[in-house]
């Protein structure tokens, strides 16, 4: 590759995640020769893929229950429907998130009220009291967007407080924690994806997680566990069931034994994934500090995150100078996402294009999300790949701030 900075391209691809490891291919091809692949479609003695991942998921994530569903969105609604919250009710969530996080909400009829970012890129905890005192919400979907967790010390203060049941959506989190407790257990529950752009990858799938027994035993019967539920390993007793079992509706979103089996090799090794999508993101974190005009997002010293993808802010550019980073860099083949751009593009979009929800103004949000600029990291990106990435963004930023 030219290391030429003026000229240098970029080739690897965004969107290409790593190949599926071969034990959990062989793991696959295995339950499609059973034949059995619905989740509670086991020969005698069997477990069964899903119910062994359940039981695994809560074990990594310190949980005492665990459900394994259908997607990230599904377990976000699920754990709406398993707190009761009602039509009309007001929920809180954060304005800088993606649409299946809005989208749960709206799923049950309730109303997403919309919490501010600071530049930190996490829920403002100031507009988070001041929405709670105006809107008297009994529940906050908390959005760790982009893997930047709050300081769930404070958050969890302020909520506990004012009796705000959270809900974490850890879809950029699954591997992560703050001071030493994993993400999505802070909450009373915690969802996570497993959709291939997320940090294991079945294509599609979720999890819910919880310690409260009346919550897990009514989100596994709305995934659809009809009476089956003692087949479940990482599910409550079955009289817990008793009390709910006739008044908790089926809202089918369950997990197959195809991907939980390719999961359970995945989930082995998320750790040392990690650990690389981290020396990836300070290669690129590294390559950009000091660029004139760029503002990095500084990680807090009690933040484990998960590098899987990189922001930064051009604060105060006009729109046409950061379309034209945009385009600068989409020359040399570096996919930067425009958080502010007006329209939604792809998986992209900022609260006002929510227009199902009622319309909110959040001038000082508005200031830091028109300047936020994210990148993919995907594994299959060298650490040299990532230095050449900083070098075209630096080079690209700072000639157009300075144009
Ligand atoms: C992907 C994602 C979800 C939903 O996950 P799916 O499995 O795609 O339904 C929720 N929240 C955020 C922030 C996401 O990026």
């Amino acid at each position: 590759m030219n290391a030429n900075e003026s000229t240098e391209v970029f080739t690897g691809n965004f969107t290409q995640q790593e190949p599926i490891p071969e034990e959990a291919i062989e793991a696959a091809v295995a339950v499609m020769r059973s034949g059995r692949l619905h989740r509670y479609n086991t020969a005698a003695g069997e477990a069964g893929e899903v119910a062994l991942l359940e039981k695994e998921f809560a074990a990594y994530t310190g949980a005492t229950y665990a459900l394994a569903v259908a997607s990230g969105g599904y377990a976000l609604g699920c754990a709406l429907r398993a707190l009761e919250v009602q039509p009309g009710e007001p929920v809180l969530t954060n304005a800088f998130t993606l649409a299946p996080v809005p989208g749960a909400i709206a799923s049950v009829g309730a109303k997403p009220v919309f919490v501010g970012v600071t530049e930190g890129l996490v829920i403002d905890l100031d507009d988070l009291q001041v929405k709670i005192a105006e809107t008297g919400a009994k529940v906050l979907m908390l959005s760790h967007m982009r893997g930047h967790i709050v300081d769930m010390d404070a958050l969890m203060y302020i909520c506990n407080g004012a009796g705000v049941a959270v809900i974490e959506d850890c879809a950029h989190t699954m591997g992560a924690s703050w001071e030493g407790v994993p993400s999505g257990r802070h909450g009373l529950i915690g969802c996570y994806s497993t959709q291939t752009y997320k940090h294991i990858n079945a294509g599609e799938g979720g999890f819910l997680v919880t310690d409260d027994e009346d919550i897990a035993a009514r989100a596994i019967m709305l995934s659809g566990s009809y009476m089956l539920y003692p087949k479940h390993l990482a599910g409550p007793a079955p009289e817990v069931f008793e009390k709910i079992k006739y008044t908790t509706p089926n809202v089918s979103g369950r997990m197959d034994h195809l991907r939980a089996a390719i999961l359970r090799v995945q989930l082995r090794a998320l750790d040392s994934q990690v650990d690389k999508w981290n020396a990836r993101y300070r290669v690129l974190e590294e390559g950009l500090r000091g660029t004139a005009g760029l503002t990095l997002i500084e990680r807090p010293q009690q933040e484990h995150y998960v590098g899987s993808s990189f922001q930064f802010l051009l604060l105060e550019w006009p729109d046409a100078k950061i379309e034209a980073v945009v385009a600068a860099c989409m020359k040399r083949g570096v996919e930067l996402k425009w958080f502010g751009a007006p329209e939604p593009v792809a998986f992209t979009s900022r609260y006002e294009s929510w227009r199902y929800a009622e319309p909110q103004s959040l001038p000082e949000s508005d200031r830091v999300l028109r300047s936020i600029m994210d990148i993919r990291l995907p594994l299959t990106f060298s650490l040299e790949d990532c230095a050449t990435l900083a070098r075209i963004i630096r080079s690209e930023v700072e000639r157009l701030h300075l144009a």
